[in-house]
């Protein structure tokens, strides 16, 4: 087992993992899960199912503030104090919704991260971003706050659909172009099924933590974790609205390959990296440019009505606050 030590916090990874699991201070503990890390998760935690499981259902249309009064109110209806921990057992939705509940609720109880996607491993559950989307606004309402501890489980991807690990793999990709030159080389030189999970995992989130450890409120270094994130965040809010589905991966992948294009790197790496991309994972339509600037206008890093980017200077380097006004794109 193997510890990566954050801010406040530790984050554990490997088959003894859940032995991290610490609840004996709580005076009530909390499970939030959806129907598959119900069915297919909480097994596997037989010390956590005789506490109170409260489910929400599966998809991003329901990280959104019904569903946090309904988990506020279950919190209430069963008498959690402050003393009191929930146990957040799924993918980012659960990571990100779950986080905001326990941290607004009384002010705030303890919250343990136990992600179980691929994404929510290496991402979600990792910095300490919470938050809900409103008016099929991504993140829109949120806060900072760190988790008691995270507890990474690499067994948990067993039952993970393949597109939902692709959809992961997009935050490991978008790691290793932002500051690790070698990583990328090693990950477009494996063919996806060959890949080592546990050591991917481990070695993203060392580049997530070193880089939220510098910056944990972005105000400046973090933006750098936002390479791909500006166009993703539209592409993804774009699909929300007309009710289709596409993985938070795959508005990622599509945002790599756009904020390559504006990036001050070589045709060639480019090139490189749109290729590896479209040759791996299969996307869906790019929309509009027009359709995307609507929402890009909203982002949360605008200044001055300007779009900022974070973007390539190299593979394995990135700089931060590029902006370019409508026209510009
Ligand atoms: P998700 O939470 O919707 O999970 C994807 C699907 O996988 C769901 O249907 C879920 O029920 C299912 N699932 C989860 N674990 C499973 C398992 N082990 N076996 C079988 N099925 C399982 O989506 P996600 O891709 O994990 O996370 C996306 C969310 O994360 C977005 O809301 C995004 O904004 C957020 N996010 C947050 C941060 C952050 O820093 N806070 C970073 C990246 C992404």
């Amino acid at each position: 087992m193997k510890e990566i030590k954050s801010d406040n916090y530790s984050i554990w990874i490997g088959d003894q993992s859940l032995s991290k699991l610490e609840l004996i201070k709580y005076s009530k503990i909390g499970v939030l899960v959806d129907e598959n890390t119900k069915e297919f998760c909480l097994p596997l935690l037989p010390q956590l199912q005789k506490n109170l499981i409260i489910e929400i259902k599966s998809g991003e249309e329901y990280k959104n503030l019904d569903n946090c009064n309904y988990i506020w109110n279950k919190l209430t209806e069963n008498c959690f104090d402050r003393n009191s921990v929930l146990i957040n057992l799924g993918g980012g939705v659960i990571a990100d919704m779950g986080g905001f509940c326990a941290s607004t609720y009384k002010r705030g109880i303890d919250f343990i991260q136990v992600p179980t996607t691929l994404l929510s491993m290496v991402d979600a559950s990792v910095g300490g971003k919470l938050g809900i989307d409103i008016q099929q606004l991504k993140n829109q309402v949120g806060l900072f706050a760190n988790p008691r501890s995270v507890i990474i489980y690499p067994k948990f991807l067993e039952s993970l659909q393949e597109n939902q690990l692709k959809s992961g793999f997009a935050e490991i990709v978008k790691h290793a172009l932002i500051s690790d030159k070698n990583l990328w080389k090693k990950i477009i030189n494996t063919s996806f099924n060959d890949l080592d999970w546990e050591n991917l995992i481990q070695h993203s989130i060392v580049i997530k933590n070193n880089i939220v450890l510098l910056d944990p409120k972005e105000k400046n270094l973090r933006k750098k974790l936002n390479f791909g994130h500006t166009f993703g965040h539209a592409i993804e809010s774009y699909y929300l609205k007309k009710g289709s589905n596409i993985s938070h991966g795959e508005a990622i992948f599509m945002g790599i390959i756009l904020e390559s294009e504006l990036s001050f790197i070589l045709d060639s790496e480019k090139n490189q990296i749109k290729n590896y991309i479209l040759s791996n994972f299969p996307l869906p339509d790019f929309p509009e440019k027009s359709e995307l600037l609507n929402f890009m206008k909203n982002d949360k890093k605008n200044v001055d009505g300007k779009i900022n980017f974070s973007l390539l200077k190299g593979i394995g380097d990135c700089t931060i606050n590029n902006f370019f006004s409508e026209d510009e794109l």
